[in-house]
């Protein structure tokens, strides 16, 4: 997995590129008019900081309050190490269910853990309910973005998959008409599934209960309909009290697509007579990352997307081009924690502006842990073309006669260099770059002449 040549497939489509960075940084001003609107928004955004900081040091204290405090509201409570354990667990409740069909609603955690592949192996037929989502499993894709999973896609494309799919008017691009004919076809789903899957976006140890925020009211529509639900939820995703709620529930809002609410925050506290809850605490990882005393304040994010809309390296590269479930600025962080190896490149997928910084509604310091990853991956790799040249540079710019001759070397070899050296695909510098024209001489030089 290379970030730069993902993002080089993604550029070949200049223009579907360029509509790419322009729809996302609509979605970024639609959220600054929206926290502006509120002149509360800096102080939110500390006690978001503040209350997520809290619970993660206090996280093994929370987890275990919320065991009980959910159990005791019937909720049947699992705990899952990594994405194995977690869709056996799945597995195991819809086989004692004879379940061969769910419906699921938008869930960054079952992505992660790759349940759809997983389930449908085992000859369960899943159906994604959230629209863009559902448009996405058509393709047999996985979504590009946390929040907006085909933002990648026209309304041309969709109609054409509408249209192969779901057998509607060949050439009609009209949203509603699209969105009717998506409506129509799920409805049929939440209709005969028995078991339904949702992710959780907020735990309270409170009062044993947990939040699920959605725009199309379609975990609401599949859990109310189905005999059990099945939550899904990273255990970073505790709130001490219900107070707090207030807190995140207008930051996400805001942060995510510039709505002042989203549409649906269900509660879920315990099951209604006859039905049954699971709620799977899933850990994959996250522990470790707890461990990692400069990315471990990673975990307080809440996945509302802010950061992606806003980095110009996302926007002109697509979801798809980090090759990871969760991507842009916040992934790749959360990325190399699980694989280093594999997810080496996208620290340096930033120019490292801090715009994801300024935007995040928790505070998370982003463009400085993906400094901090870059110089933990580099020291991984022995040496690096960059620290070499800064070492030669610093020898260069330390004595005034080094800088003088190598100047003057650089002015005389540059002009002539040919041009095969700098632009072939072994040098990336340059690619979309040119070697400025060379001078006739220094400055030191140009200034002992003209200075009268
Ligand atoms: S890191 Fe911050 S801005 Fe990015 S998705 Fe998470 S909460 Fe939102």
């Amino acid at each position: 997995m290379s970030h730069p040549n993902q993002a080089a497939n993604f550029l070949k489509d200049e223009k579907r590129a360029h509509w790419h960075d322009e729809t996302l940084w609509f979605v970024r001003e639609k959220r600054d008019i929206s926290s502006k609107g509120i002149p509360e928004w800096e102080e939110l955004r500390k006690l978001a900081s503040g209350i997520k900081d809290h619970v993660l040091s206090k996280l093994d204290y929370y987890l275990e309050e919320l065991e009980k405090t959910a159990s005791a509201n019937g909720i049947k409570v699992h705990w899952a190490k990594d994405a194995a354990e977690h869709n056996e667990i799945v597995l195991s409740i819809l086989q004692e269910k004879k379940c061969k069909a769910i419906v699921k609603s938008k869930s960054i955690l079952t992505e992660e853990c790759h349940l759809n592949p997983f389930l449908e192996k085992h000859g369960v037929e899943v159906v994604d309910t959230d629209l863009g989502e559902r448009i996405v499993q058509f393709l047999n894709q996985p979504p590009s973005h946390i929040v907006l999973p085909a933002i990648h896609l026209k309304k041309r494309d969709i109609s054409e998959i509408f249209h192969e799919k779901l057998q509607t008017e060949k050439g009609n691009e009209d949203p509603a008409y699209l969105t009717n004919a998506a409506r129509i076809h799920l409805r049929d789903k939440f209709m005969k599934a028995k078991v339904a899957i949702t992710g959780v976006n907020f735990a309270i140890p409170e009062t044993g209960e947990f939040v699920v925020c959605t725009n199309e009211g379609n975990a609401d529509m599949g859990v109310h309909l189905a005999d059990v639900h099945i939550a899904c939820m990273g255990i970073e995703k505790i709130i001490p009290k219900r107070e707090h709620l207030g807190v995140f529930l207008r930051l996400l809002a805001r942060s995510a697509t510039g709505q002042s609410i989203t549409n649906y925050n269900s509660h879920f506290r315990s099951p209604a007579p006859g039905k049954e809850i699971h709620l799977i605490l899933v850990d994959n990882g996250r522990t470790e990352q707890l461990s990692r005393e400069k990315f471990k304040n990673s975990l307080k994010c809440i996945r509302c997307g802010a950061c992606m809309n806003t980095c110009p390296i996302y926007r002109r590269s697509g979801g798809y081009s980090y090759g990871s479930t969760v991507p842009g600025p916040i992934g790749s962080i959360l990325s190399p924690g699980i694989d280093v190896k594999k997810y080496s490149t996208l620290p340096f997928a930033s120019t490292l502006c801090g715009s994801c910084s300024d935007v995040c509604p928790v505070k998370i310091n982003i463009h400085e842990q993906l400094y901090e990853w870059r110089q933990e991956i580099t020291k991984a790799q022995g040496w690096s073309a960059k620290e070499m040249s800064m070492k030669m540079a610093n020898g260069i710019f330390k004595s005034p006669l080094a800088y003088k001759v190598s100047g003057k070397v650089l002015r005389a070899t540059l002009k002539t260099l040919p041009d095969s050296l700098i632009y072939n695909p072994l040098n990336a510098w340059g690619k979309g770059r040119n070697v400025p024209e060379v001078p006739k001489e220094s400055f030191k030089e140009w200034y002992q002449k003209n200075r009268s």
